[in-house]
């Protein structure tokens, strides 16, 4: 692609299109950056949430960290780590056996290096959405792809029928542009029109959907049975992983002493609950049973998980 009076627009601003924004941008080419979303991070999240009491909290209830496994991919990460973006999370983790009722399998910290952006994780797309040559444009969802043979460009169109700009490439960063789940969200048919590119149309198929949902809990005080930061779930039908949030470098705990985790449920789990709910937003209520099942198998791990100040589950459609 030459930089050359070059008009991009990139669709999704979660780490994807986020890190592609920003590099075509250094290169001289003219970013439109849309996502459907009030903000910058995608499906590495942050979510403020307020408690009864007016107090705030934050949880990152999307991916809790990222490893490196390539020199390339490891060079952008200490440019992050240099701007203050990211830090390392010198946690240890382990696995917590439900049936013995024993946490085994410890992995020291430094085994692999994680890290987490600061102060949340969505810190690093927020930054790298506000760098010249990136205009980013946030609540926007694209509904329609229009390839126009005579100029030789796409058109876009949000779903409210806005005419939103033509442009050489388009960079689509989520499956979900082509996918029936699209429809099943919108009542419309997905932007991109697949049966013109059946290949794509079977490399699209073939990326893993896996549903998930995530549960947010603060406590007054730390969990003084669990000796890790964080921990998968073993022999358990609905948990998969616990991650203590408030023990990632950068974070303010509110109030003073408190501890707040991260839980991911089950893929099986997800998927029951999601095949009687439908595609659709989850009501409050079936969120509210959600977080009462998942916190009901966290306290039948025998860990002594006290009452929490503050628990609210949130789904994920994909991972
Ligand atoms: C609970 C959870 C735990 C995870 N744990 C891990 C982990 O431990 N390790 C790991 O490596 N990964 C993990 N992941 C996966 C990781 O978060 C994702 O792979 C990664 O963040 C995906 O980034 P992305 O930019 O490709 O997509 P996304 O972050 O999904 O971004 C796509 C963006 O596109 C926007 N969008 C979609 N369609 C449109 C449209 N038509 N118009 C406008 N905007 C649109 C969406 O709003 C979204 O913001 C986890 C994910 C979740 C949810």
């Amino acid at each position: 692609m030459s930089a050359a009076a070059t008009n991009v627009a990139v669709i999704g601003a979660g780490i994807s299109g986020a890190v592609c924004a920003s590099l075509l941008a250094a290169r001289g080419v003219a970013v439109t950056l849309f996502d459907s979303g009030r903000g910058a991070g995608g499906r590495m999240a942050q979510r403020r949430e307020v408690m009864d009491d007016g107090t705030e909290l934050r949880f990152d209830h999307g991916a809790p960290y990222f490893t490196v496994s390539s020199d390339e991919v490891a060079r952008v990460v200490s440019g992050w780590e240099a701007r203050g973006l990211v830090a390392e999370w010198k946690a240890m983790f382990a696995c917590f056996d439900r049936e013995a009722g024993k946490f085994r399998d410890f992995d020291k910290e430094g085994t692999t290096k994680k890290y987490v952006g600061v102060p949340g994780m969505n810190s690093i797309c927020k930054s790298l959405c506000l760098e010249d040559g990136v205009v980013a444009r946030f609540g926007v969802t694209v509904g329609k792809m229009d390839w126009l043979q005579n100029g030789s460009s796409w058109s876009l169109t949000s779903l409210d029928g806005k005419d939103l700009g033509n442009f050489d490439y388009v960079v689509a960063t989520d499956k979900n542009v082509a996918s029936h789940k699209f429809s099943g969200l919108t009542g419309r048919p997905p932007p991109l029109d697949l049966s013109v590119f059946p290949n794509l149309s079977t490399m699209f198929q073939d990326i893993p959907v896996r549903p998930c949902f995530a549960l947010m809990l603060a406590f007054s005080e730390p969990l003084a049975m669990v000796p890790v930061q964080g921990f998968s779930f073993y022999n358990s039908d609905s948990l998969s992983w616990a991650f203590c949030d408030s023990s990632k470098p950068g974070r303010v705990c509110l109030p003073p002493n408190s501890q707040s985790w991260v839980l991911r449920s089950t893929a099986e789990y997800a998927s029951k609950v999601i095949n009687n709910m439908g595609p659709r937003k989850p009501s409050a209520d079936a969120l509210a049973k959600v977080a009462e099942d998942l916190f009901k198998e966290f306290q039948a791990t025998g860990l002594n998980i006290p009452q929490p100040i503050f628990i609210k589950a949130h789904r994920w459609s994909v991972f």
